[in-house]
């Protein structure tokens, strides 16, 4: 693919978070924003592309690069950094990092707002609707098959201080007999 010629000029053909140059060179636009700008766009060697199209954070010395490319002018490259950093923040050099680097607010807006997208996203609502949230007891609306366990919890059964499920709005954790299981959301109704 090649670049917009204009990010070729801003990104000297390079990476523009570890300037290396391993091509392809990806332009990625740093959600939630989207390609219609290079404003919004990134410039990516293979090597963070792979990794950031699958969200793997894990290999933290590759991340490294970000101490250097959060320093950027450019507010794309700023908020994909500080986005990437956000996600290492278990290491203090990433922590570090974000704490001794001044961003403009909307460059920080941007940068967690794919995860409030999603955060807004996620809300656990029982088969009337009712908003559930952690620590909730909820009643079966119907008998539940509990696999693994090999026995039914009967409709009825009150599931106490549930779980929400944070990455599913349709699945809460509860204990049924002692064992923590998944349960449906549209199985169960907030108990008042
Ligand atoms: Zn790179």
């Amino acid at each position: 693919m090649a670049l917009n010629i204009k990010l070729q000029e801003r990104s000297n053909n390079s990476c523009e978070l570890c300037s290396s140059q391993n091509e392809p060179l990806h332009a990625f636009a740093v959600p939630p924003k989207n390609n219609d700008s290079i404003d919004n766009e990134v410039v990516l060697c293979k090597d963070c592309y792979a990794q950031l199209s699958v969200a793997d954070y894990s290999n933290s010395n590759h991340w490294r690069c970000l101490t250097g490319s959060i320093w950027s002018e450019v507010p794309s490259v700023q908020a994909l950094s500080y986005k990437i950093l956000a996600k290492l923040s278990a290491e203090p050099w990433a922590s570090e990092t974000i704490e001794s680097v001044y961003l403009d607010e909307s460059v920080i807006d941007w940068a967690n707002g794919e995860d409030a997208l999603e955060a807004a996203k996620i809300i656990h609502k029982d088969a009337n609707g009712v908003i559930l949230e952690t620590g909730d007891n909820v009643i079966l609306t119907q008998n539940l098959n509990v696999k693994g366990a090999n026995f039914i919890a009967p409709k009825g059964t009150v599931v106490k201080k549930i779980r929400l499920v944070h990455d599913n709005a349709e699945q809460i954790e509860g204990k049924i007999e002692g064992d923590t299981i998944v349960i449906l959301t549209k199985y169960v109704k907030k108990a008042v």
